[in-house]
């Protein structure tokens, strides 16, 4: 079964738990503190693999989680960092975030793209040795590895996108100017899955092709066959738009030309933008006299048209050849730019926090938004630790510490650490 739509949980790796340990010797009474960091945790890295067409994998499995680090020992031991892991999906997928919308990346290219970083170790407590900050009890759990849902969205990549009612002869111009075979057969519906057929020019070059199913009235409003596969034009850098000019079903081909246009235009208005060739099929079965009426009024609208029967190639060449001289003047096909993540400002009036002292350690609590600065603090960064020691002074849990009577060299947990005091 084809499936181009999938919605995925991903959990990346834990970052490993800092150690705190104290460095131990014969004849050396007390060590200095050797608490190893933990491990980093595994990245969710998504990469784009050609032998895959479908997301169909996607609806059988849904959940991916990486691995922990793992925690820091002692002796300076740094934890294990997991590996990543690494989901392959087809060329072409979108990964989307399922909560905003937001384009996360277009894993179009050969290039492997992490989705969900794991969390970096937790520090431990060999960083806090030094004379001039001797707090060693100072380690730090590991971060949390970003977790989100994505939706993932396949929009194949072609340079021309075949698009018309049912029954106009779609497939039969694809298998007869590619090597791709798809489905032929006069009745509506028999191409299921978008094909893709590779067009060969004599002088070597090529361009590829896609035959979606045919679309229907009110597909664009997602009623009915037919919405759901625009997706897999949305990137095409020209459409060729066929008709039947013989009317063979019982329709007007001017009239079946509108209508797919409106779809197209419902769906997406970046559709409506790329460059239209309209492909007059079936002239076997219609007057010359029709067809030159035809072909007059799509010209007077500024349309390229072209008469062609395709199940004997005939008036294919010319078209073919067109479409790869408009292609050569047409930027390249669309790749999505990642979508930016909106910062998270962190708002000075949430700065709250509460302390409590239980007689023996002082707890900092009620402050979530504190997580977020101690995240970003590097230990071994001198700089980086006198600004997180710069926020909890303004935002005032120095002094409500020494409020509560705190004082040199006792404990205190903030969120996961704990540290000694030093005024
Ligand atoms: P699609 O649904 O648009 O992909 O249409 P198909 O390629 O499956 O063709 C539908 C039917 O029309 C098939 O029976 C084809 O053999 C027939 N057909 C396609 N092109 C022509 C043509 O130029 N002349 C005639 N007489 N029949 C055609
Ligand atoms: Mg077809």
């Amino acid at each position: 079964m084809f499936v181009d739509i999938a919605k995925i949980h991903l959990k990346a790796g834990n970052g490993g738990n800092g150690a705190v340990s104290f460095h131990r010797e014969k004849y050396i009474a007390a060590g200095g503190p050797d608490g190893g960091d933990g491990g980093k945790g595994g990245d969710i890295v998504f990469k784009a693999d050609s032998n895959l067409s479908t997301l169909a994998d996607f609806r059988y499995k849904r959940k991916y989680t990486a691995q922990s680090g793992e925690n820091g020992g002692t002796s300076r031991c740094t934890g294990k960092s997991a590996p990543n892991l690494v989901i392959s999906v087809p060329v072409g997928t979108l990964v989307k975030d399922a909560e905003t919308g937001r384009i996360i990346a277009d894993i179009s290219t050969d290039e492997p793209v992490v989705i969900a970083k794991g969390g970096n170790g937790g520090w431990g407590n060999q960083h806090f040795g030094t004379a001039t900050r001797q707090i060693p009890r100072f380690a730090k759990s590991g971060n949390p590895g970003e977790e989100l849902d994505v939706t993932l969205e396949l929009k194949l990549l072609a340079d021309v996108g075949l698009i018309g009612f049912p029954n106009v002869g779609k497939s039969t111009l694809v298998s007869v100017v590619s090597e791709a075979k798809p489905k032929i057969a006069n009745y509506h519906f028999t191409t299921l899955t978008p094909v893709l057929g590779v067009v060969r020019m004599d002088e070597g070059s090529s361009f590829v092709m896609a035959d979606i199913p045919g679309l229907i009235e009110g597909a664009g409003e997602g009623i009915g066959l037919g919405h759901e596969f625009l997706r897999h034009v949305e990137r095409c850098r020209l459409l060729l738009h066929v008709i039947d000019v013989s009317g063979s079903e019982g329709r007007d081909p001017i009239d079946d030309f509108e209508k797919i246009n409106h779809e197209l235009s419902v769906f997406s208005e970046d559709l409506t933008l790329a460059p239209q060739i309209v492909v007059g099929n079936k002239c076997d079965l219609a007057d010359e006299s029709v067809v030159a009426k035809l072909q007059e009024y799509f010209e007077a609208k500024g349309f390229k048209f072209f008469p062609i029967m395709a199940p004997i190639a005939e008036g294919t060449d010319e078209l073919i050849n067109y479409v790869a001289s408009e292609l050569q003047k047409l930027p390249p096909i669309k790749i999505y730019e990642a979508e930016e993540k909106p910062e998270v400002i962190v708002d000075k009036t949430r700065r709250s926090f509460s302390v409590r002292f239980d007689g023996t350690y002082y707890y900092v609590e009620d402050c979530d938004w504190l997580m977020e600065v101690m995240n970003n603090v590097d230990p071994d960064d001198y700089e980086s630790l006198q600004y997180f020691e710069r926020v909890i002074r303004e935002c005032g849990i120095i002094d409500a510490l020494e409020r509560k009577g705190c004082s040199e060299g006792d404990t205190v947990k903030i969120l996961d650490i704990e540290f000694d005091y030093v005024p």
